[in-house]
């Protein structure tokens, strides 16, 4: 805001006999000087001693002046004390903090811009995949769309969460690649930037029923079956590698769950495990500026859930960790 100094000037002529002294070169005033709030000036330059000057250009501020902390600048360089926009690089006086890999600051106009699917941050240069997500040029840079990459950045994340952590199980699990609305379909509590991957865990139970003659009398025996045991993660199509990384950790989390502690029910359980997974490859992968979000994620599901047992990471482990989810699982 603008701010202007009550500044009345008025001419006078002195009187000899006032014998008044210039409050800022203290030298008697003589002939013409200078009034303002009271007190006398000998001269225009000593008055303008008195008046602060731009923090930036060193211009004098009778004009009046913008105030940003302690700082006092003029109308023309206030705008550099602005902050920049990430997106188009305009300094802004407003806006808003987008939290992603780092804290970006985008202008009122660019924070409206569609978000990056991935890094769910404006984005001011982006593409339009066909299933009407938005992808920011960055990101887009290491998108992965060839199964071949994504097989082999898959078996590498999986030897990873092996070799580091112990999380392993010894499923044939099939990756498929899908777009958005296939997603969708398929996870009918698919939160946008939530969850990128699925896995899914799909089996037919059989029961057989038989009966026996003991000497009690007849005797039915029930014996419940698998068949057609299968484990598959999906992901979608261009997901940026690192994010990729980060998806498989997570969704071999659920495989992990799957197998040794498939009774957990609580969702929050599950998937802060799955985000404990994905914080973890992250970090062997050389890329935690990845954790950003996972460690600030507001949602409770998510966010706490992965606060929850990164709590328990830091206490005792990995084993801390399982000694809990054993607990849960019933
Ligand atoms: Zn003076
Ligand atoms: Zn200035
Ligand atoms: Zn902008
Ligand atoms: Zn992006
Ligand atoms: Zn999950």
């Amino acid at each position: 805001m603008l701010k202007l100094f009550v500044i009345l000037i008025a001419m006078s002529i002195s009187i000899d006999t006032l014998a008044l002294n210039c409050v800022v070169c203290h030298k008697k005033i003589r002939g013409k000087y200078l009034l303002v709030n009271d007190k006398a000036y000998c001269s225009q330059k000593c008055l303008d001693s008195t008046i602060p000057v731009c923090a930036k250009c060193g211009k004098s501020l009778r004009k009046g002046y913008y105030k940003r902390g302690d700082q006092l600048y003029c109308a023309d360089c206030i705008s550099s004390t602005w902050p920049k926009c990430s997106g188009c690089g305009k300094a802004s006086k407003s806006g808003t903090v987008f939290r992603s890999t780092r804290d970006m600051f985008f202008c009122p106009e660019c924070s409206q811009l569609p978000k990056c699917f991935s890094c769910l941050v404006p984005a001011y240069k982006s593409k339009q995949l066909d299933d009407g997500r938005t992808i920011c040029l960055e990101c887009s840079k290491t998108s992965v769309h060839d199964m071949d990459e994504a097989e082999e950045l898959f078996n590498t994340v999986r030897a990873t969460m092996e070799k580091a952590f112990n999380l392993d199980t010894d499923h044939r699990i099939r990756l498929r690649m899908i777009d958005l609305p296939a997603m969708q379909r398929r996870s009918p509590g698919y939160a946008h930037g939530i969850e990128l991957g699925l896995f899914v865990y799909d089996a037919t139970i059989k029961t057989v029923i038989t009966n026996r003659l003991t000497l009690g009398g007849n005797k039915e025996e029930k014996t419940t079956y698998r068949e057609n045991v299968s484990y598959t993660i999906f992901f979608l199509t261009e997901t940026p590698r690192k994010k990729l990384i980060e998806v498989f950790a997570h969704e071999l989390g659920h495989d992990f769950l799957q197998e040794y502690y498939p009774g957990i029910k609580s969702l929050k359980i599950k998937e802060g495990f799955c985000e404990l997974c994905a914080y973890l490859a992250n970090i062997e992968f050389g890329q935690s500026e990845m954790n950003i979000r996972i460690t600030h994620n507001p949602d409770p599901i998510y966010g706490d859930g992965f606060r929850m047992m990164y709590d328990l990471y830091q206490q005792d482990g990995l084993s801390m960790v399982r000694r809990f989810l054993r607990q849960n699982s019933n």
